[in-house]
């Protein structure tokens, strides 16, 4: 007989983005002649910067050759990635991170996913609601999640994001051992400010709590007040490890690279009590685990950091900001309830009238043919709310706002 690990079937059926894509498909075939506007996609849709096609063609080049062939490379990335990441993300801001701190990986996806691996299996978890699901699925298939009672596993805690508390998430009343925090947001598109991240790092450090800060969104923040690392703020290397991503940043969702900050300061215990070090643990079952991301990937990574890649990343991320802008200005205007799009590619919206985040679906799909995602499918809390995405065209996002203005 063969076993099947019982934790899967916890899982409900991802049901959110192929329910979204079927009734997409419907009304579609029905209404072949209404041109849909998609803004549920989460995904970058504008190609990758020149400096990164032209670092992989090169990189392309060096594998055709003997003299230049890389196979295997290291489990925690390659040194000229590693140290420009250091210098670029963290020194240059007055941060001190060593390229020995930081590993490659395939996007932080798998990272957030895996971290576990090095944690107590029985650890308890915090996440807020509305989450991005990856990190309550991940821990429900290792078994922390528990039974499912209507949108929440019993053994996990759920930190409200509303707009009473500002999408600002609260410290618990119940002590987490590990917390996932996400700022820029997915999916409310707000940010933390240093004094708010602050309120955590301090709760962390005092309750002895391990955050698992996802910044896959740093590169869109516009606000002073809003920390582009969690190690801006004092003390966060006791406590905290950082997964950043060049997917958002640089448009490799489909190329693939991201990576992880463990400092030497993040200190763990066996159960004997002995201190024990997070990134030798990290940096071990990488090892084991993990063969490193591509060659190719990793010097179309480094490229980001050139001049030329840098700048034109950053008219990449401007295309989409103003997107953000375009949709803030006019869905405020047409006074809608919008938080979101400022420091993120995100725009969460309130349902006018009391609709359910389905029933708002519907209209906008039916009577304006634009495409969202129901908030319902972040979490509890998400009910009531819609997700709109700054990844399509200057010219679409326009025509998308006439239409909602015209309702
Ligand atoms: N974290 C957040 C909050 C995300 O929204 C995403 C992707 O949508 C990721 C992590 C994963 O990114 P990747 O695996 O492409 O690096």
């Amino acid at each position: 007989m063969i076993q099947v690990n019982d934790n899967f079937l916890l899982l409900p059926e991802s049901y959110l983005f192929s329910e979204v894509a079927r009734r997409v498909k419907v009304f579609q075939e029905e209404n072949p002649e209404v041109k849909v506007i998609r803004m549920g996609i989460g995904d970058v849709t504008r190609p990758l910067c020149k400096a990164a096609i032209e670092a992989m063609h090169r990189a392309v080049e060096d594998e055709a050759d003997t003299a230049t062939f890389h196979g295997y490379g290291p489990e925690q990335g390659y040194a000229f990635l590693r140290d420009k990441i250091a210098d670029f993300d963290y020194q240059k801001r007055g941060i001190a991170i060593s390229p020995d701190e930081i590993f490659i990986g395939d996007g932080a996806k798998s990272d957030l996913g895996n971290f576990f691996d090095i944690l107590a299996q029985d650890s308890t978890v915090a996440v807020t609601d509305p989450v991005y699901p990856v990190y309550v699925d991940t821990n429900v298939m290792g078994g922390r999640g528990g039974k499912r009672h209507g949108e929440h596993h019993e053994g996990i805690i759920y930190i409200p994001l509303n707009k009473a508390n500002k999408y600002v998430p609260q410290l618990p009343e119940q002590r987490p051992d590990v917390i996932y925090l996400c700022s820029p947001n997915n999916p409310t598109g707000t940010a933390m400010t240093r004094e708010e991240l602050k309120k955590w790092v301090d709760y962390a450090r005092k309750e002895n709590s391990l955050i698992l800060f996802d910044s896959a969104y740093e590169a869109y923040i516009h606000s002073e007040d809003v920390p582009h690392s969690i190690y801006e703020i004092e003390g966060a290397k006791e406590v905290a490890v950082e997964f950043r991503s060049f997917s958002k940043t640089a448009g490799f969702t489909g190329v693939r690279c991201g990576y992880t900050v463990v400092p030497f300061a993040l200190m763990g215990h066996d159960s004997e009590g002995n201190e024990v070090s997070l990134n030798r643990l990290w940096n071990r079952r990488q090892c084991t685990k993990f063969n490193g991301a591509s060659y190719i990937s990793q010097r179309a990574a480094e490229a980001v950091y050139t001049q030329e890649g840098r700048s034109q990343i950053e008219e990449t991320i401007e295309y989409y900001m103003e997107n953000a802008r375009i949709m803030r200005t006019s869905l405020t205007a047409a006074s809608y309830d919008v938080v979101g799009g400022v420091d993120s590619p995100y725009i969460w919206l309130k349902t006018p009238k009391g609709m359910t985040s389905w029933e708002f679906f519907d209209h906008l799909l039916k009577d304006h043919g634009i495409v969202g995602t129901p908030g319902s499918g972040f979490g509890a809390e998400g009910e009531g709310y819609l997700r709109l995405t700054a990844f399509n065209t200057h010219e679409a996002t326009r025509e998308a706002m006439l239409r909602m203005h015209n309702s």
